[in-house]
């Protein structure tokens, strides 16, 4: 199929954007275009004008505190495999963009686009939220920062309003005593994950997040306190359980095998030195 007629336009920065953006209501941005043309061809997504924010110098960029990394909406997944950007959690960001898609994908995907898409069963938004990053958003009248957290709403829905734009996430810097992981299960090498589990675990804070079960990644609440006392054996799988029971079809025996052994094995990767 082709896609319905649009106009399109490159945008040289970010406030050219966002003006572009706020002259057509029926306009998206377009970064790498991974989802976004797909999408048009099959005509899930009819716009009357795409604004491609993927040049922006200033979404290109990275930088970093003392306390934070700051990841502009447009490094793509390869940069940030490549090393060339920072990593707020000692390598696993990297680790975790390998097994994104495939190099080509990678090439051109970004890290905006993927949480701007909020797939349930992408990479990006479990890593994030597991990270306490916050989506520093621009608009017509200011950026605003939001928590990843009150970002994601559902499958494919974020709370991002027309004619905003994900400049860049901010991810707090994790301490040296900390330890970052990232277990995916998929069928083949290249697709998205049946099952994703960020976990990450230091002296202050444990949290476990997971992902590609029901229509937004969660943080697991009773596993992430029990990962942080150490808890193990029965203990352990009734909390996972308990986790996600209300996130998965109640029959689903397979399913939910599949994610509380990912839980399990994310635990015990931070877990063991
Ligand atoms: C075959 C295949 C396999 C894949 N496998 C995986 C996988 O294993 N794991 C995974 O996580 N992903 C996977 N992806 C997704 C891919 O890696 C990209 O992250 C995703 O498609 C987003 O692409 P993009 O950055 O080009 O955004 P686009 O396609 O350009 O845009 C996607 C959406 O986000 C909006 N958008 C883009 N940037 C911004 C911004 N800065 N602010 C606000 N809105 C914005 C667009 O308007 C559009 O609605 C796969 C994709 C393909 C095609």
């Amino acid at each position: 199929m082709k896609p319905a007629p649009f106009s399109y336009a490159r945008a040289r920065s970010l406030p050219e954007a966002l003006a572009m953006l706020g002259a057509d209501a029926q306009s998206l941005p377009l970064a790498g275009g991974q989802s976004l043309a797909p999408m048009l061809n099959l005509r899930m997504t009819i716009c009357e004008s795409l604004v491609d924010i993927g040049a922006i110098a200033e979404l290109l960029v990275a930088s970093e505190t003392n306390d934070h990394v700051t990841i502009g909406a447009a490094v793509t997944h390869a940069m940030i495999e490549d090393g060339s950007v920072p990593d707020p959690a000692h390598g696993m960001m990297r680790r975790a963009a390998q097994k994104i898609a495939y190099r080509a994908i990678r090439c051109h995907g970004t890290i905006g686009g993927s949480v701007a898409m909020a797939d349930p069963a992408a990479d990006w938004p479990c890593i994030l939220l597991a990270l306490d990053a916050i989506a520093l958003v621009a608009g017509a009248s200011g950026e605003r920062r939001v928590p990843l957290d009150r970002l994601l709403v559902g499958t494919y829905e974020t709370s991002l309003q027309q004619g905003e734009i994900i400049r860049a996430f901010e991810i707090p810097k994790l301490p040296p005593d900390a330890r970052a992981t990232t277990c995916k299960i998929n069928r083949k090498t290249g697709a998205f994950a049946d099952s994703i589990v960020t976990a990450v675990h230091n002296g202050q804070k444990s949290r476990v997040v997971l992902g590609a079960a029901g229509p937004r990644a969660r943080i697991l609440e009773n596993a992430s306190m029990s990962m942080a006392k150490n808890i193990n054996g029965a203990a352990l799988d009734q909390a996972i359980s308990t986790d996600i029971a209300g996130m998965l079809p109640e029959d689903d025996a397979y399913l939910k095998h599949l994610h509380a052994t990912n839980v399990k094995r994310a635990i015990n990767e931070v877990m063991t030195p």
